[in-house]
């Protein structure tokens, strides 16, 4: 990956350095002003999805995502002053919508443990795209809260959110959180968004193959004719402290064998540009997608990289900009922002940083040796969101 000349790299969450000024840069860059043209990076990829993460905590520990040996209580979280604040994150939107940016998800960490989110929901959903319309604002959360907060969320502006849920049994679901976590409290949350409108709802499920490959029949079931878009994602190398191994991937490929066993399922089409899930729907007698069955969402990103059309950008919880949910690095723009820089300086540095961008992990693992992860430190996942 380039980097942005004198943007300073930020390592892996527990080696932040403390701040390093860099004012400089935003005045450095180039300053297009009015008619800028459309945002591509170096190759050819515009930016359209903001995934901002408000929070590095949570009360889950997935082992895929915050294994507990190693987020125990003596792992440095984020201080406080170190968060960006509500004003600060939609200060930053806003720049971000100007470049081209209409969908943004809130995310972390688990988001809805961020004190007063639905006054951050509020002001990101006040923001309009230059042709006047409001953004795509969803938020991704494991549900444990969702029960009490879900109409909140939904009164404040929030349009759509997805649960991660990794099964339905109750004993393979409170392994896979390890804080022995109910699967009827995620549950309840789930139809308490659908009661409250916060649909189309999709659920995530993590497969880890040896852990939960078992519930994936029983959690289509489940989902299936509820309106409700479940998706089975590959375990991926995110990070440096799940342990990743190939041998625990289940390829999309076979879930969707797996799942072709009791349904039979047609490809459907992409809902949208960058969309990370190939998307089955259940058909009907005459073999046409039936909409009142609904579909299901696969995402390889192990096994089919998806990064040739990756729209997506990353901020984390202290306001470093990522490029990929791989990288190793971030680019500092709180710094931009608490040292009093204009708007143009942070669109200047923006536009700056997204030109440059050339980050393709998944599609580079796929040219590795099979099982081998990506090569270099990763950023955690539960620092800048998934
Ligand atoms: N705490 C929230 C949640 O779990 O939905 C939001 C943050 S979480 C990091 C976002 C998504 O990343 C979740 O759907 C989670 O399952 C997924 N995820 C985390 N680690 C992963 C991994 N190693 N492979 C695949 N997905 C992962
Ligand atoms: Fe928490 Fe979400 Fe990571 Fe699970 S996947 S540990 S719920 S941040
Ligand atoms: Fe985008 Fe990076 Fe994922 Fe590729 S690996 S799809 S560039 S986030």
């Amino acid at each position: 990956m380039a980097t942005p000349r004198n943007f300073r790299i930020i390592p892996l969450a527990d080696e932040r350095p403390r701040k390093v000024s860099v004012a400089s840069v935003a005045s450095e860059l180039r300053t297009t002003g009015a008619g800028l043209t459309a945002l591509q990076d170096a190759q050819g990829r515009t930016l359209r999805d903001l995934r901002i993460s408000v929070t590095d905590r949570c009360n889950f520990r997935c082992s895929y995502c915050m294994p507990k040996e190693v987020f125990d209580k003596d792992h440095p979280y984020l201080p406080q002053s170190a968060l960006l604040s509500f004003e600060e994150i939609t200060r930053l939107t806003r720049q971000f919508v100007a470049q081209g940016v209409r969908k943004i998800r809130l995310t972390g960490g688990e988001p809805l443990l961020r004190k007063n989110i639905e006054v951050l929901i509020a002001q990101l959903a006040a923001l309009r795209t230059p042709e006047g319309l409001p953004l795509d604002l969803t938020l991704t959360t494991n549900g444990s809260m969702l029960a009490k907060k879900a109409q909140a969320l939904k009164d404040a502006g929030l349009q759509r959110v997805t649960v991660s849920l990794d099964g339905l049994d109750d004993a393979v679901f409170r392994n896979m959180n390890d804080v022995d976590f109910p699967v009827a409290e995620v549950l309840r949350g789930i139809d308490a968004a659908q009661a409250a409108g916060l649909g189309p709802i999709k659920v995530n499920m993590v497969v880890k193959r040896g852990t939960n490959e078992q519930q994936i029949l029983p959690m289509a079931r489940h989902f299936k004719g509820t309106g409700i878009v479940l998706r089975f994602i590959e375990y991926m190398d995110v990070g440096a402290t799940n342990g990743w191994r190939m041998a625990e991937v289940l390829p999309s490929a076979d879930v969707v064998r797996l799942l072709q066993t009791e349904w039979p399922l047609v490809a459907l089409e992409h809902a949208s540009a960058g969309e990370t899930a190939q998307r089955w729907g259940y058909v009907d007698a005459n073999g046409q997608p039936d909409k009142q069955a609904g579909e299901i969402g696969v995402i390889s990103s192990v096994t089919q990289a998806f990064c040739g059309d990756c729209t997506r950008a990353r901020l984390s919880t202290e306001g470093q900009l990522y490029l990929c949910l791989f990288a190793s690095r971030g680019y500092d723009l709180r710094t931009l922002l608490r040292d009093g820089s204009a708007d143009a300086q942070l669109t200047a540095a923006i536009r700056n940083i997204w030109e440059q961008r050339s980050d393709q992990y998944s599609a580079l693992r796929s040219t590795l040796p099979h099982g081998s992860p990506t090569p270099g430190r990763r950023v955690e996942m539960s620092y800048i969101g998934g």
